[in-house]
């Protein structure tokens, strides 16, 4: 018996060790941007400022050409996010105003939940936007703190056009400030992030920081006004860039580099109407608030040292609906139980580049409107109706008009044309049906208002009391 005893621990403390570390499921930090869109990062091509720590992670780990969102505006986006559904299955479209009196169903599951089966410690700091009444707010969907702005910033005494009633800064369930002063905002995240890892060093972490900038109005704390060639949308930019530094310095001194998932990407792409406070999707076409790959493709980079292969780019369409089942994967956890819409894609981000993607088609919806369906190198445009801009854009936090446009069916190879400007429908035939196809499909489980279907998969959101 002592002979099995002894040979028990020689087992555990050979292969110990090494098991621990593959079952030691890993801290997951996601950060999170407001409209910085596709090339307003340094390693995306951003011009006028600097962004060293978001590009550290890139060099240390890996950078996605083509990382999408579900849909080009601020709630769809998150709710995509952190449910792993296309945010229509779900009942939440758009960005719901401080009148709104919906949010994600009490019986949907989020990022936050699914690692709460294995223990982790949860925190959400910066915008929620997914409900604002007490029953939706972060801390009955599975985040043990919250600190942060429920909706957007400009909602809305800052708002140009609207008035509205004044912005609550809330704590956990309550409002702890009206109108808070916006530029010490990305630095309070900042510290509350910090101070979160420094508490949960010795457990496993979901750090969630959803920032309210870039997003109008923009502010910028002192130690960042002024500082770029680029003026007030750079400042804030770099200053969130410091804020990702203090999150990676923490995780260093900690020692809690190589047990660390860390992803930086943005909700959607530049609010173009909003001139030199928008920041640039270049080269793709477009911007915040439609389907063209300016509103919906956005920057991301991910690190995990030992994991993600340093210094790697990969070109896999991939989305965030697929964060939830990759997280889930990698820490051990159940997937929700209802149905989802995104899939492990761990091989895309750990495995070699430019692997397969993990999803047959990548749907582009606006609202309950599917507008574009993406296979590999094709992206398949339905007849539907977009903003543009008309004429020049606005300026120094005035926004610029809009006019509507309408585009037919129309095909673009997005390998040799990135800015979806040559429709070559009929030369590829084939393509169109096989996206047409795929698509049909989508809309019996969606829906889609624009061809008046009905989807017999889509389900309710949270409806408030009152
Ligand atoms: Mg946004």
């Amino acid at each position: 018996m002592r002979f099995v005893a002894s040979l028990a621990m020689v087992l555990a403390l050979t292969i110990g060790p090494r098991l621990l570390v593959a079952q030691t499921p890993p801290n997951v930090v996601i950060v999170f941007a407001d409209d910085l869109a596709y090339a307003d990062i340094g390693c995306f091509g951003a011009q006028g400022y600097q962004t060293p720590h978001i590009d550290r992670l890139a060099k240390e780990g890996r950078r996605f050409t083509d990382f999408y969102v579900t849909q080009a505006v601020c709630s769809a986006s998150r709710a995509g996010l952190l449910t792993g559904c296309y945010p229509n299955r779900i009942g939440i479209n758009g960005a719901l105003g401080p009148a709104s009196q919906i949010g994600i169903h009490a019986d949907e599951t989020t990022i936050a939940e699914t690692l709460k089966t294995k223990g982790y410690a949860t925190a959400i700091y910066g915008k929620w936007h997914l409900g604002h009444l007490p029953e939706f707010l972060p801390q009955r969907h599975g985040f043990d703190d919250y600190f942060g702005l429920p909706y957007s910033n400009d909602m809305w005494p800052h708002h140009p056009t609207a008035k509205f009633p004044d912005l609550p800064l809330v704590s956990g369930e309550e409002t702890v400030a009206l109108n808070p002063d916006q530029t010490q905002l990305t630095t309070c995240y900042a510290e509350h992030a910090v101070k979160f890892i420094e508490t949960n060093r010795d457990k496993p972490f979901f750090l969630y920081v959803a920032h309210a900038m870039p997003h109008v109005p923009l502010f910028v704390s002192d130690k960042f006004a002024g500082k770029t060639k680029r003026g007030l949308f750079g400042d804030v930019v770099e200053e969130i860039d410091w804020s990702v530094g203090q999150i990676l310095e923490a995780l260093e001194r900690l020692k809690l580099d190589d047990r660390t998932l860390v992803i930086f990407t943005s909700d959607n792409g530049p609010w173009l109407s909003y001139g030199n406070h928008a920041g640039s999707a270049a080269p793709l076409r477009e911007g915040k608030g439609t389907a063209w790959d300016g509103g919906v493709r956005v920057p991301c980079v991910a690190r995990w040292p030992g994991k993600i292969p340093a210094g790697t780019v990969s070109s896999t369409p991939w989305m965030t609906i697929d964060v939830l089942p990759t997280v889930a994967k990698l820490a051990g956890a159940p997937l929700p139980p209802k149905r989802i819409d995104g899939v492990d894609a761990s091989d895309v981000l750990l495995g070699s580049v430019n692997g397969p993607s993990p999803h047959e088609s990548l749907l582009f919806y606006w609202g309950n409107e599917l507008h574009a369906i993406r296979n590999g190198r094709w992206k398949l445009h339905f007849p539907h109706t977009y903003r543009t801009l008309d004429g020049e854009p606005g300026k120094d936090g005035q926004p610029g008009p809009y006019r509507q446009e309408k585009t037919e069916l129309a095909l673009y190879d997005l390998v040799e044309d990135i800015g979806e400007s040559r429709n070559v429908a009929n030369e590829h035939g084939d393509v169109v049906r096989m996206l047409t196809s795929l698509a049909d499909e989508a809309r019996k489980d969606l829906g889609d208002q624009l061809t008046k279907q009905i989807g017999k998969g889509v389900r309710e959101p949270g409806r408030g009391k009152e």
